[in-house]
């Protein structure tokens, strides 16, 4: 069974037993990794189910993998997971201020940047890299929001990516991008993702194989469940949200 937390180890062991040197956000941005070594960016979005991502971050670090985890601001309450993750990995702001503020620039930038002080204080780290979060049921791009921010200090995790990236997420619980089932995920990645027909995660380890390229994984926690009812009800869940994303895309056209 594929998208398991079993799953999720095994392509964990993998990069630890062919060497992938693993960064996170931070890292990148911060040129803290071999620059003569191939790399491969680690970045959890936590979209749902903080409890999953606080396993997965214990996981990447028992593999001595450090990763980014980027956190929305309806998370904040919980402190203590908040904490527990932070101590192995890197924490980012997985914003949506801008739709929260129906695309008023004002507001919308003074919530997230109050949100990134939170963030840091509750973490004790400084938040450096930030993610949109997107909805496809918005109309709003939530990335319009970073094109204005000026703060050098902030750097968002496709927009202030500068080199070529194989890029995968596992959005749909496939890590293949037909275009479809992806609305802002896509970003700048997607022609390169188009031309390998990457779905499963023994597909995705035997693509990383054969390429000698950088890499860039976003993974969902929440989408990766133990086999058994929540495996099943998230598979489920997902499966429809395709179709419903399909759908909204044939009508948005
Ligand atoms: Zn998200």
């Amino acid at each position: 069974m594929d998208f398991t937390v079993k799953k999720y180890k095994e392509l964990l062991q993998f990069l630890v037993q062919q060497r992938i040197q693993v960064i996170s956000l931070d890292e990148y941005f911060l040129s803290r990794y071999d620059k003569t070594q191939r790399y491969l960016i680690l970045r959890h979005d936590i979209d749902r189910k903080l409890r999953n991502s606080v396993r997965f971050a214990q996981i990447c670090s028992d593999f001595g993998i450090s990763a980014s985890f980027m956190v929305r601001k309806k998370y904040f309450k919980y402190f203590k997971s908040l904490e527990q993750l932070s101590v192995n990995c890197f924490m980012g702001y997985h914003y949506e201020d801008y739709t929260k503020a129906k695309k008023n620039r004002q507001i919308a930038l003074k919530m997230f940047f109050t949100h990134i002080k939170q963030l840091a204080q509750i973490t004790k780290q400084r938040i450096l890299s930030v993610a949109a979060h997107g909805n496809p049921l918005s109309r709003i791009n939530e990335k319009e929001l970073f094109t204005l921010i000026t703060a050098p200090k902030i750097k968002d995790s496709y927009l202030s990516i500068i080199d070529p990236v194989y890029y995968f997420t596992d959005t749909g619980r496939t890590w293949a991008d037909d275009n479809k089932t992806n609305f802002y995920d896509c970003g700048i990645f997607v022609a390169l993702r188009k031309e390998f027909n990457v779905k499963t995660t023994k597909e995705l380890m035997d693509f990383i194989l054969n390429t000698q390229e950088n890499l860039y994984f976003t993974i969902h926690p929440e989408r990766w469940n133990d086999f058994g009812s929540g495996w099943l009800l998230q598979y489920c869940k997902d499966s429809l949200f395709n179709i419903i994303k399909r759908i909204i895309r044939k009508i948005k056209k």
